[in-house]
């Protein structure tokens, strides 16, 4: 049988695939609740370890999808379950198919100023008939964060995607939760870059390759500060998993 969840270093993980994700969204939107989807990687599974606050939002999240190859080898290695990888560009990709057919309208919340509205345009052109209704960049001030609440309330999407980058829109949905009352609240980390054409994703082989976070640190040296968590998060796996091998 398949095992519903897996627990690396104490955070819990779905173990859903891209389509059943979807099913759950969709359950999600009707539901007209609040939710938040964390698509976790390695990076965030090893903040939650050390920290007791990231931790609490992973655990209250709805939805907790394995993104990235460092938990997809760590779910191998301490529960022997082979996870499908489920990240947030690839769910936005299918949220902006379901939202064409089932007229749900989407937010778009972070990057730099023009990359939530270039982004917009850009999945407007390549989804005809999807409603974004309203963008947002993500270098707010701290009080113009109500305002924007606001704003995002009065827009009533079905789907925020919010792009901060983790754990800062994890920690900013999980604040706001209850008062955006958006169904579907999504991370989507450096996801609205791409879509906006001002970043790429890595080719198809380095990802199947496992080695999309070379890609991003070679590109962006800048993030070696914070990649510094994978040998620590691979270390921890590592031990831990020794009882069973
Ligand atoms: N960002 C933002 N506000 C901030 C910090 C970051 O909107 O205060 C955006 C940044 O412009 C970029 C994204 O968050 O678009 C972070 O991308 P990154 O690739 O670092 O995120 P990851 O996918 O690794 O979580």
């Amino acid at each position: 049988m398949c095992q519903p969840q897996v627990h690396l270093l104490g955070v819990r993980i779905d173990n859903l695939d891209r389509q059943q994700v979807l099913a759950a969204i969709k359950e999600f939107v009707v539901s007209n609740r609040p939710h938040q989807i964390i698509t976790a990687n390695a990076e965030l599974v090893y903040r939650a370890w050390h920290d007791p606050e990231a931790a609490r939002v992973i655990a209250e999240a709805a939805l907790v999808t394995p993104d990235g190859a460092g938990v997809v080898w760590a779910a191998r290695r301490l529960e022997g379950v082979t996870l499908q990888r489920v990240t947030g560009i690839d769910l936005t990709a299918d949220i902006c198919e379901a939202a064409v057919r089932e007229g749900w309208r989407l937010f778009l919340f972070g990057g730099r100023p023009g990359v939530a509205e270039e982004a917009a345009t850009r999945l407007e052109a390549r989804y005809p008939g999807l409603a974004v209704c309203g963008t947002a960049h993500g270098y707010l001030e701290p009080a113009e964060g109500k305002k924007l609440v606001t704003r995002i309330r009065t827009a009533s999407p079905q789907v925020l995607l919010v792009g901060l980058g983790a754990p800062k829109q994890e920690f900013w949905v999980s604040q706001y939760l209850e008062e955006l009352g958006v169904p579907v609240c999504l991370g989507v980390g450096g996801s609205l870059d791409v879509l906006a054409g001002r970043a790429q994703r890595a080719p198809g082989w380095i990802q199947r390759a496992n080695l999309e976070w070379l890609y991003r640190l070679l590109r962006q040296p800048s993030r070696l500060r914070r990649q510094m968590a994978l040998p620590a998060f691979a270390w921890r796996v590592w031990w831990a998993g020794r009882r069973r091998v």
